[in-house]
């Protein structure tokens, strides 16, 4: 059945759920430690879980369709026209429905190699072609992506900071890229992490919304504020592009209580503090230990590192089963042409120190 592009496509590899990993080797699921999808450790903040025990009363209805007050917070909190959002099922949702609103069966559309792999999932759902522009130092090269748009080039997807890599890319350099860009390509900016930045390397992507009518500025609740399970995103862009965007989103895509929850995410300053110092500190953890063991890996900006685990091919998934054995979970990225390599997200220190002693076990035993 189905078309050739939507043969050719290969599955999304999620990070694999506690409960299988518990079944498949002999564990015990309180004893698993996931650091496999970038969540956030602290999980679903409180103001959340309270927030969605009064919207439960009404889970009878259909959510609001438009997120009137989800949208009210965004725009104040953001500077903009509450009809320059569109919320999406997690920015996932985001991702897909622009490249259906944009791009056409045929037409091409430009990311870079290592980045996210829903890009590639949503050009190839179109029949859309993708023109993969290769990585430099694990990261985007703007500049050969500017070269490499086409006639026919409707989106260019950038991550930043990207996944799987944690690279980043400095606001100027962003912002001379869309100086560039012809005027007729959507520029979409895929911020999922954008709240793990250090101070000196924020910049204020909503400005730019407001400048450039073909930017779209793509935002989640999944990472730093602890809601992945309840699918929820958004973006920001002019109604040139958000208009056509709501028209084929589907309506009620974002639930009553992801709306709610989200709502309270927003207000909840301390607990997205709280989560970006834990990062801050994880990361040195990690850093620290993978230099003790005279290991590669890429600088991150994210809340994950992307760690070299040994030099053949068969390494990743190697080392990851090595410590799926063991109980902890991590992120082979062999589907991302990284079979080396592994990604790490950053855990409570707790769980660091498990998947270090882990690593470190698995390395040895693997020499
Ligand atoms: N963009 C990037 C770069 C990501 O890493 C992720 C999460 N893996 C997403 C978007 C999608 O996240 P969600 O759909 O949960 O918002």
């Amino acid at each position: 059945f189905g078309p050739d592009y939507v043969r050719a496509i290969a599955p999304y590899q999620a990070g694999k759920p506690i409960s299988e990993v518990a079944r498949e080797f002999g564990l015990d699921e309180a004893t698993i430690v996931k650091l496999a999808s970038n969540e956030n450790p602290f999980g679903v903040p409180d103001s959340a879980k309270a927030a969605m025990v009064q919207a439960a009363a009404e889970l009878g209805r259909y959510p609001d369709a438009n997120g009137f007050e989800l949208k009210q917070v965004l725009a104040a909190r953001y500077d903009v026209p509450a009809d320059w959002i569109t919320l999406g099922n997690g920015s996932n949702d985001i991702l897909e429905i622009a490249a259906h609103a944009f791009v056409e069966k045929g037409q091409s559309v430009v990311y870079a190699q290592y980045s996210f792999a829903v890009y590639a999932l949503a050009t190839q759902g179109l029949g859309a072609r993708h023109i993969v522009v290769p990585a430099k130092k694990h990261g985007h090269d703007l500049e050969a992506m500017l070269d490499a748009i086409e006639e026919d080039t409707r989106l260019v997807f950038i991550a930043n900071p990207n996944n799987p890599t944690g690279t980043f890319i400095p606001g100027a350099e962003i912002e001379a890229f869309l100086k560039r860009v012809p005027p007729n390509v959507v520029v979409v900016l895929d911020e999922a992490y954008t709240e793990f930045l250090s101070e000196a390397d924020r910049y204020d992507s909503p400005a730019w919304v407001r400048q450039y009518p073909n930017l779209l500025v793509s935002r989640t609740f999944s990472k730093a504020y602890g809601l992945a399970g309840l699918r929820v995103g958004f973006a920001l862009a002019q109604p040139a592009l958000t208009d056509l965007m709501n028209r084929i989103r589907q309506p009620f895509n974002v639930n009553s209580l992801a709306q709610a929850a989200a709502i309270a995410a927003l207000g909840d300053s301390a607990f997205l503090e709280k989560s970006a110092r834990n990062n801050t500190a994880g990361y040195q953890q990690f850093v620290e230990a993978f230099e003790q063991m005279g290991l590669d890996y890429v600088p991150s900006h994210g809340n994950f590192v992307l760690v070299k685990v040994g030099n053949d091919m068969g390494a990743g998934a190697r080392i990851n089963l090595a410590l799926l054995k063991q109980g902890v979970i991590v992120r082979p990225v062999g589907n991302y042409g990284l079979p080396e390599w592994l990604r790490i997200s950053i855990g409570l220190p707790q769980e660091n120190a498990v998947l270090i002693a882990a690593l470190q076990k698995a390395l040895a035993e693997s020499r």
